[in-house]
């Protein structure tokens, strides 16, 4: 018998907002404890929420970016439950209204294969309050309650870890490029729920699933599966009986504990929030929002394969940041060589980046730099070897090419004379160029190529040593 897992993902992402959704308390991630704090995000009696229009202009993005249908009257409704980071002992939530509903992402597997992933529908809502456990005992931090989430619930439609990954990483991106979140995993600003069940493979009918809280890297998501699918595999072989359980990871011991079943589930008697008024969404306002969403990166990634004609992996990988790729568009469009442009950013340019722990934003040359440079390599006035040299420079001073081969004189020698000369200076000093030479090893002309370079310090047109070489060989 071979099983499959059936997969879907509740994922929570922290809005992009000044302030929090239903008063002005300011966010800051890592503030002082208990410092952006209000009556009405502490849930005092009397306060009474306000919505953050904002938060429902990015909860719209986000379902225009992810191809939903947007609800046009909707409404906030509440979810009760009492848990001490909740200090309002409800939570001010959508229910049968969600903001976005049947949308979905396109993944590419490996095998190059696209997959449709469906999307049940994206909900605003508001985050609670962070608990932190101390010796002294639980102490609660704030800052956090009220702060705006959307809720992007998928349907059932993942299968393996790989799809997984690559539908987190796809509305990663496209919610960071349209600057609806900013998506930190590490800062907690995108979480998820995993609902995993099994099957037999070829099955219809959906197995008993299991869903995991609260798993903030992708690396726990990876770990998770494995092991629920493990997990379920052997009681489903050993004919256990299953159940429908809220689970929790256990990073220290690797683990699935159980938290709630689903007799004991939370009941959260949901009715609709009386102190907002219904959400009248206009198409004028949809049409403005739909406006604002930049190009997102898979869309530049298909027009980099098709207008630069860049092979597939250089588009992904300049596309990861938007910073990056907007760096290189400049780049291809002023040198005109979008190879030479994504060769120059993914090669030199990352390796220095990467050595100085930077960020392509952070550098001190522009791309039309790089265009200048390229353009000074295919003019002959210096070799590409020079050309990383003066890329160093220009990563440390910030200089343009031009000023840099001026200032150092680096420029190619095209002086035939004076080539000439060292031309004979390395063959008198390497005599068994000419003997391999006439034993048959033509090879060796590239030694003695290589060698009048290094004599030159690379800067010898290579197209006039290369002629020399041969010349004086054959004379001698
Ligand atoms: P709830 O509101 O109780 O969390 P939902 O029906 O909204 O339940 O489903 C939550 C998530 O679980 C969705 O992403 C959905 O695709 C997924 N899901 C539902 N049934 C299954 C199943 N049998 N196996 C795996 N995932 C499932
Ligand atoms: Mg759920
Ligand atoms: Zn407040």
């Amino acid at each position: 018998m071979e099983f499959e897992s059936v997969i879907g993902l509740e994922t929570h992402v922290e809005l992009s907002t000044k302030t929090k959704m239903y008063c002005g308390c300011a966010i800051e991630f890592g503030g002082k404890a208990n410092t952006h704090v209000c009556p009405v995000c502490l849930g005092l009696p009397g306060s009474l929420p306000q919505l953050n229009k904002q938060v429902v202009e990015l909860g719209i993005k986000a379902g225009i970016a992810l191809n939903c249908e947007i609800t046009k009257v909707g409404r906030m409704d509440r979810k009760n439950y009492f848990y001490p980071d909740c200090p309002r002992n409800y939570q001010i939530t959508q229910d049968e209204l969600p903001l976005c509903r049947n949308g979905y992402v396109d993944i590419e597997l490996e095998s190059g294969e696209i997959k449709r992933i469906g999307i049940e529908r994206i909900h605003i809502e508001d985050d609670a309050g962070k608990l932190l456990h101390t010796k002294r005992g639980a102490l609660i931090d704030f800052n956090r309650a009220g702060v705006p989430l959307i809720e992007i619930v998928t349907k059932p439609d993942l299968r393996t870890t790989e799809e997984v990954t690559l539908y987190l990483t796809k509305i990663k991106s496209i919610l960071s490029a349209a600057g609806i979140s900013d998506c930190k995993m590490e800062e907690g600003s995108l979480r998820c729920d995993v609902n995993i069940s099994v099957r037999e493979k070829g099955d219809e009918k959906l197995g008993v699933r299991t869903e995991i809280k609260n798993i903030n890297s992708f690396k726990s998501v990876e770990k998770v599966l494995n092991y629920e699918f493990d997990r379920q595999v052997e009681a489903v072989k050993n004919n256990e009986e299953m159940f429908v359980e809220t689970r929790r990871w256990d990073e220290a011991n690797n683990l699935t504990v159980v938290m709630r079943s689903k007799e004991e589930a939370n009941d959260y008697r949901y009715f609709p929030e009386g102190d907002l008024v219904t959400l009248n969404i206009s198409d004028e306002w949809i049409e403005e929002i739909g406006k604002t969403i930049p190009e997102l990166p898979h869309e530049k990634q298909a027009r980099f394969i098709k207008e630069y004609g860049l092979p597939k992996y250089d588009a992904h990988v300049l596309t990861l940041t938007t910073s990056m790729a907007d760096f290189f568009d400049e780049a291809a469009k002023l040198s005109r060589d979008p190879k030479a442009a994504s060769n120059w950013i993914m090669g030199d340019i990352s390796r220095l980046m990467k050595a100085e722990s930077i960020w392509i934003e952070e550098l001190k040359f522009t791309p039309n730099d790089v265009a200048e440079l390229i353009e000074v390599i295919k003019d002959g006035t210096i070799s590409s070897a020079i050309g990383k040299q003066v890329l160093e420079d220009m990563f440390e001073s910030g200089k343009s090419p031009k000023t840099i081969i001026d200032e150092k004189g680096l420029k190619v020698n095209n002086d035939e004379g004076a080539i000439l000369e060292m031309v004979n200076k390395v063959l008198d000093e390497n005599p068994q160029v000419i003997e391999q030479f006439k034993a048959g090893k033509d090879r060796i002309l590239g030694f003695a190529v290589g060698q009048v370079m290094k004599m030159a310090k690379g800067q010898a047109n290579p197209g006039i040593v290369n002629k020399l070489v041969e010349q004086e060989v054959k004379k001698r």
